[in-house]
């Protein structure tokens, strides 16, 4: 090794100390600024949702107030909620997917955060709220959102811009005004709703004859009478043995802007001789004892989900809704009535056939909505004419006959004030 040699090792060791300082500098400044930066970062500290396939509110805490910016995403129909960069400490079991809302997803994007709820089908955000805790412990976003159809989501985005939460949050005035009713080229939509289906067999005859296959059939005949019109939309909630929660049921009503929705049900009684058919509409106080029995033991049908059944009488608080609610009541007691004059005409009804109750499948605040029994499956004689394809075509006639005469009176209603 010659002398260039040593100074060449000289200058390496040089070097090296310089890189050292240099590194240690760097690993100093870049500790600072993520301390600095880790200050900065929101903490997501709880998340809550609470509701049904119709109606959710979500509720989601923070340690200081958020700047918030909302909007919405089509296929599939999602809410998307930019945050700044936020460190999400949230309980699986709280952000679990469930009611209206299909999936919930967060993390970061980089320059910030985001949290994304998708829908299970179209939704409305009624509000979206950032709130200061009372407790001044922090802040927390609220969301009121509903079940709507795909033109309600689809004009929802064709409105939005993107500003803060408060001022993109709709009015609910407006949500009322662009109802199905007012929509352009909507076509009279009739929802028929098949009780029961898959591990919820319904009522059970004692030859074992199921409700859920009784009612199955005579939808589709009824469908099929209503499609043949011609004037129509007719959707189906479920057309095979499939099991869906009464709320699923009303949210699909909802989706299709419903002007009716018709409930199929064959049930059984103690009273072996009783016999014939009963139409139900929706009421806070059951009609009789056994209107609120049959009530009860429809709505048993959220069990076999695991639903915990709570009231919902909050929601009737908000003045708007419960006139839309109160008009609802009308439509529905007026299709009641009708339906009630044509079904005496062709098939067999019990005494005091218009009854009502408190039955869960009827509560969409702005769907017409009617429960048929069309019989008792522990009635021998009853149970053949459910069994009988002549005595369905006949039942589901009178049924389409009274939704003619509905859907008239209605026109007659929005054109001649
Ligand atoms: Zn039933």
């Amino acid at each position: 090794m010659g002398p260039a040699g040593t100074a060449d090792k000289r200058g390496r060791v040089a070097g090296g100390f310089l890189r050292l300082v240099w590194t240690a500098l760097l690993l100093t400044v870049l500790s600072c600024f993520a301390a600095a930066h880790a200050d900065t970062l929101l903490d997501a500290t709880g998340y809550k949702m609470a509701g049904d396939a119709t109606k959710m509110r979500i509720v989601v805490n923070f340690d200081r107030e958020p700047d918030v910016k909302w909007f919405l995403l089509r296929g599939p129909n999602r809410l998307v909620i930019d945050l700044p960069r936020t460190r999400f400490a949230l309980d699986a079991k709280d952000v679990k997917p469930r009611g209206l809302v299909r999936a919930v997803r967060y993390g970061d994007q980089g320059h910030g955060s985001r949290l994304i709820l998708t829908g299970k089908g179209p939704f409305a955000v009624d509000e979206l709220d950032v709130l200061k805790d009372d407790d001044g412990s922090g802040y927390r976003i609220a969301v009121d959102m509903s079940a709507a159809s795909e033109r309600e989501f689809d004009a929802a985005l064709a409105n939005q811009s993107l500003t803060t939460g408060s001022t993109v949050s709709t009015e609910k005035g407006e949500r009322v005004g662009t109802g199905p009713i007012s929509a352009p080229g909507h076509r009279f939509t009739v929802v028929i709703d098949p009780g029961h289906g898959g591990v919820d067999g319904g009522a059970e005859s004692s030859a074992g004859t199921v409700e859920k296959d009784v009612t199955l059939a005579f939808a589709k005949e009824l469908r099929d009478k209503l499609a043949a019109v011609g004037k129509y939309d007719v959707y189906m909630t479920r057309d095979n043995d499939l099991y869906l929660a009464l709320d699923e049921r009303v949210r699909i009503a909802r989706q299709h802007e419903a002007d009716l929705l018709i409930s199929i049900h064959a049930d059984t009684i103690a009273v072996k001789g009783l016999r014939g058919a009963t139409v139900y509409t929706l009421s806070d106080k059951a009609s009789d004892p056994e209107a609120q029995a049959l009530a009860d033991r429809e709505n048993l049908s959220d069990q076999f989900a695991g639903m915990k059944i709570e009231d919902d009488n909050k929601e009737v608080t908000d003045i708007l809704i419960d006139l839309i609610r109160r008009e609802t009541h009308n439509f529905s007691m007026s299709f009641a009535h009708t339906l009630v004059g044509q079904l005496s005409t062709s098939v067999g009804l019990i005494n005091n056939p218009q009854r009502s109750a408190g039955f869960r499948v009827l509560k969409a605040p702005d769907v017409p909505s009617v429960l048929v029994e069309l019989g008792y499956l522990s009635n021998v004689k009853d149970e053949a004419q459910l069994l009988n394809a002549d005595w369905r075509g006949k039942a589901a006639q009178s049924i389409t006959n009274a939704v003619a005469l509905f859907a008239a009176a209605k026109a007659g209603t929005a054109t001649g004030g």
